[in-house]
């Protein structure tokens, strides 16, 4: 264990609202009653079973134990909730316990356009449009409401997403006349091959990810571009305050570093375009196999143990003192702009 209050002992690292209060007591019952049931699993890159504990709770202080895999550190939760346990949490509680809301909202909608963009753009300049706009067709594994695809059909694309939860699902089809199935990959029966697959935030939930870069390998054009964006363990800062505790969280089956994520994909058989530890990452099919992999562990163990110590002075960072600055001055200037504005109509 790194520290110990990475500790399995109940409590949250962030206040958690009254919905969230009762989800998480909803899940901690269902455990203690065997509803939702753990299995031990080996490491999906090399197979070897040996790990180092990192941590036994996640940010809402649910029991989250995750582990680092020696032979090649990829970070695993170990042992994790089996499908049939994690199927009935995202259809009952996840939702509520990470957004805080019963249902979507326009909000959210609005932040995975934002999404869209940023993705969009990564690919841009990394110059991963191999044709028009608007003879792309977009398939997004994991699209939530649609917001992403959204955007991309702005842009001129033909887009179409699937995803498990049937509430998202019925909003971006209805509010945003979205083309969007629920479902898995293998439930897809598409006539036209996809030129760009969108995987934001969705490869850390899944149980088997080598199975599913496996078919969709099978799935895809030769020149198809595979986007994957997964919270990166070796990003937490600035994203998660230097603050392990705020990463992780009890949906999350995996927690990627580039190398490691580069190491499952490649024996998937893909090849790496390019890539950054946020994470934002660009793959493609090739024939070359490669299973050799590179042993990421030291590393990841030793970025862990330098934010566990370094945690205590994040508010001493240049990027928690230029948050703090904005919080003050962005609202000075709203009310001096709305103060103008005032005084120029009363004016007229
Ligand atoms: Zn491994």
């Amino acid at each position: 264990m790194l520290s110990n209050r990475l500790k399995s002992d109940g409590k949250p690292t962030y206040v958690l609202n009254a919905l969230q209060q009762k989800m998480k007591l909803e899940v901690e019952q269902k455990i203690a009653d065997e509803v939702y049931q753990f299995e031990t699993v080996d490491c999906v890159v090399c197979g070897d079973s040996e790990a180092t504990k990192i941590a036994e709770k996640d940010r809402y202080g649910l029991f989250f134990p995750v582990v680092s895999c020696k032979s090649c550190g990829l970070v695993r939760t170990n042992p994790r909730m089996n499908q049939a346990s994690y199927n009935e949490f995202y259809n009952t509680e996840y939702r509520k316990l990470y957004v805080g809301q019963e249902s979507p909202t326009g909000d959210f909608f609005k932040l995975q356009m934002q999404k869209g963009k940023l993705i969009y753009d990564y690919l841009e300049e990394k110059g991963a449009f191999h044709k028009a706009k608007k003879d792309m067709f977009v398939l997004e594994v994991g699209c939530g409401a649609g917001g992403i695809l959204h955007f991309f059909r702005e842009k001129g694309c033909t887009v179409k997403g699937i995803d498990l939860g049937e509430e998202y699902i019925n909003y971006g089809k209805e509010e945003y006349d979205l083309d969007l199935e629920v479902g898995f990959l293998s439930d897809l029966n598409l006539d036209r091959k996809p030129d760009l697959v969108i995987y934001s935030h969705i490869v850390e939930h899944i149980l088997e990810p080598d199975a599913e870069f496996i078919a969709l390998n099978k799935a895809i054009n030769r020149d198809t571009i595979v986007y994957v964006e997964v919270p990166g363990i070796k990003h937490l800062y600035p994203n998660y305050d230097m603050n392990l505790l705020r990463y992780l969280q009890n949906a999350h089956t995996f927690h990627f570093s580039l190398t490691t994520l580069q190491n499952l994909m490649e024996k998937c058989g893909y090849e790496m375009l390019a890539g950054t530890e946020y994470i934002r990452s660009i793959f493609r099919p090739t024939d070359q196999k490669n299973d050799q992999f590179k042993n990421d562990y030291n590393a990841v163990i030793t970025y862990l143990e330098k934010m566990e110590k370094k945690k205590d002075y994040f508010a001493l960072t240049p990027f928690s003192l230029k948050k703090r600055l904005e919080s003050i001055v962005v609202p000075v200037l709203d009310f001096l702009r709305i103060k103008k504005l005032i005084k120029s109509l009363l004016g007229k």
